[in-house]
């Protein structure tokens, strides 16, 4: 049962790892290293069942090698759960434990924070492993990627309006932002530099109040963000907003933000299409975390960092010729510019360590 799933994903290999003493329960999940190492966060999260984790790692490992590779990296996509609480069960061994695994796959899988970690936990993981990225900056971190997510989605909206209007001024467009968490507040703060008129919402009225006081946004009840008279709505909270309830309410013309897994399902992608609106596919524009871990690998450094992000705008006008070339939704897009990337790449059958991502190592302190 659990080869016929992995043959069906394509993934490489599944690596149980148990340590009764430090109490830790934990797969990796290696989907693809065609293009190199796999890289993606570990996830710590009270599974209701083994199968249930198993189920996560697989398809999330599977995103993050859709993600690198549209991203233009030469990494791989692998990912890794932790079953347990990370409000009770979080301990020294566990991340130790954990981090010896990690060690014992000699660099094909390399891991950073996810859902439940965070960079004190990394911190443990990284004295057992080298192969850990998102540790703090004193060991040659990244620090915060927030920022840098933010600048990434707005490369990724200027390649959008372009695709739309046939222009990139960002300032003479009316958005409807949802969340202004980490990066949805530095998200607005780009468009009202750029002199955009910006909807907001979020849960949080404090955030709420400096969006409006700092950036002159407009404040709207948290449901109310899907009936503004927005040219773009930008998603940058949860996943799944845009529904069947959402989208015939949705007056924009472009869908272009930072949250993960927008489209609660690919028929929705098609009714997208449909109503002539267009939508810029959250994984090539929310990557600019992954890009800003990735440049740990051979050295950390903001300004080339910045540089990366730039690049998110060319990978999204390349998913738009690949949906006019093939006639297809721009989510399907996206997956078949990572499918003919690693494809073409693979194929070139370069020697290892040249033209590939090689872990450095950091200076240790
Ligand atoms: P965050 O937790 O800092 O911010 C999320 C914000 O959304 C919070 O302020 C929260 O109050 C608000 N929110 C929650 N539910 C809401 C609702 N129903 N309506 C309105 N607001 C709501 O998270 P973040 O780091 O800013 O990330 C935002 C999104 O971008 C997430 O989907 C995340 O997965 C994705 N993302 C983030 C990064 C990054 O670098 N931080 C990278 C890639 C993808």
């Amino acid at each position: 049962m659990i080869f016929e799933t992995l043959d069906t994903y394509g993934h490489e290999q599944v690596v149980f790892c148990h340590n009764k003493d430090a109490g830790l329960k934990a797969i990796i999940a290696i989907h693809n290293t065609v293009l190199g190492p796999a890289l993606g966060g570990t996830r710590m999260w009270p599974y209701k069942s083994e199968q249930e984790a198993l189920n996560d790692v697989l398809r999330l490992s599977r995103g993050m090698t859709y993600k690198n590779a549209v991203a233009g990296l030469n990494i791989g996509g692998g990912k890794a759960v932790i079953i347990g609480n990370p409000a009770t069960d979080k301990s020294e061994a566990l991340f130790r434990a954990f981090g010896q695994f990690v060690e014992s796959l000699g660099g094909r899988y390399i891991t950073a924070e996810d859902v439940g970690i965070d960079v004190n936990d990394m911190e443990y993981v990284y004295r057992e492993t080298e192969y850990v990225t998102g540790v703090h900056q004193v060991h040659g971190g990244s620090g915060d990627p927030s920022p840098f997510t933010a600048y990434g989605t707005l490369q990724g909206l200027m390649a959008t309006l372009n695709r739309k209007f046939g222009n990139e001024d960002v300032g003479k467009y009316v958005y409807a932002v949802q969340g202004l968490g980490h990066v949805g507040m530095e998200y607005v703060k780009l468009l009202k530099e750029r002199g955009a008129k910006i909807f907001v919402t979020d849960i949080n009225q404090a955030l709420v109040d400096k969006a409006v006081s700092e950036y002159g946004a407009e404040a709207v009840g948290l449901d109310e963000i899907y009936d503004v008279p927005a040219d773009v709505y930008s998603p940058c909270a949860l996943g799944g907003t845009v529904n069947e309830q959402t989208l015939p309410r949705l007056k924009c013309k472009v869908i272009c933000g930072a949250a993960n897994n927008q489209l609660a399902s690919n028929e929705i992608g098609d009714e997208v299409v449909k109503r002539g609106i267009l939508y810029a596919p959250d994984y090539a524009v929310n990557a600019g975390g992954v890009m800003n871990v990735a440049l740990e690998l051979d050295g950390y450094n903001r300004e080339r960092a910045m540089r990366m992000m730039r690049t998110i705008y060319h990978n999204l006008a390349r998913i738009y010729e690949i949906a006019d070339r093939d006639g297809i939704p721009t989510y399907k897009a996206a997956d078949r510019l990572a499918e003919e990337r690693i494809e073409k790449i693979g194929r070139l059958k370069l020697p290892l360590g040249r033209g590939r991502t090689r872990f450095q190592g950091r200076v240790r302190s």
